[in-house]
């Protein structure tokens, strides 16, 4: 059994992204800081509707998924299949853009708190011009499992504890996501299995952990070194940390804004294909 340690630190760096929304990104803030199979991550919270009301007004995307955690507030999406999903405390939007996707992203609350992260998962280029799809998974879908001085709940991926196998609300896929949300009681130490073939991170959100022996920085992304295990401890208040792990996909990658290829030649064809109307067609 190896126990991975914390291997680099990526604090979330303020920005703010849509039609003026603030968050916090750390994967993704610049194209040489990503966790292959993820390309970006960004939290947003506050308590201030200044900071979110103007929402992500109608906007495209192509290539990849985009996996939207809500912990604390109201949004809505819509996009041009005619899908309507609301989000709300503890659900989950899954959104495969595969070859296009038109959507919005819009706050149904004009004041109180929204918190909440958007990951980004890329797509292997096989599957990059796939049907896009769908799930608007509900808070009650998402597995809670019991731990020592902890709770974990299962958003995506399998995890082996104690001889028994439990599976998340979503599960497979070639790069097999692993999303956990793990809040830990005071002091609380918690082992985990993370198998090899996943590189992964965490990220604390609320209080203060430990791994092994180094003190996670608050809303940074804690990028995990090689090995099969984690051991977590929460501190004096407990914490609330994410899990979040794939297999690397190991392919190149091309961005522009919200279209994230293999090539250029690819995202001139996204581009073209977006003015055209054809993204979606
Ligand atoms: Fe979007």
């Amino acid at each position: 059994m190896t126990e991975r340690t914390l291997k680099q630190v990526i604090p979330g760096a303020e920005t703010s992204d849509g039609a003026g929304v603030r968050i916090k990104r750390s994967l993704g803030q610049h194209p040489s800081v990503r966790l292959d199979p993820f390309l970006m991550l960004d939290e947003f919270g506050s308590t201030q509707a200044a900071d979110y009301i103007a929402g992500f007004p109608s906007h495209p995307h192509r290539g990849f998924e985009t996996v939207t955690y809500m912990i604390e507030g109201h949004m809505l999406h819509e996009d041009h299949l005619g899908n309507r999903g609301d989000l709300r405390n503890g659900g989950v939007q899954w959104m495969t853009a595969g070859r296009g996707i038109i959507h919005s992203e819009m706050p149904q609350q004009e004041h109180g708190a929204m918190r909440g992260f958007q990951l980004w998962l890329n797509l292997p280029a096989a599957e990059k011009m796939k049907d896009a799809g769908y799930r608007d998974i509900q808070p009650e879908e998402i597995p809670e499992i019991a731990l020592d001085g902890a709770r974990l709940k299962l958003i995506a991926g399998r995890i082996e504890l104690d001889g028994c196998e439990h599976t998340g609300a979503i599960a497979g896929g070639t790069t097999a996501p692993i999303y956990a949300d793990i809040h830990l009681e005071p002091a609380a130490k918690v082992s985990l299995p993370l198998a090899d073939s996943h590189d992964g991170l965490l990220y604390l959100y609320d209080g203060e952990a430990s791994l092994g022996d180094a003190r996670l920085e608050r809303s940074a992304a804690s990028v995990l070194s090689d090995g099969d295990h984690i051991t977590v401890t929460g501190g004096p208040d407990g914490a609330r940390v994410l899990l979040i792990a794939g297999k690397p996909i190991g392919e190149p990658i091309a961005q522009y804004g919200p279209f994230v290829m293999n090539t250029r030649e690819e995202i001139e064809q996204a581009l073209q294909d977006y003015r055209d109307g054809r993204l979606i067609a």
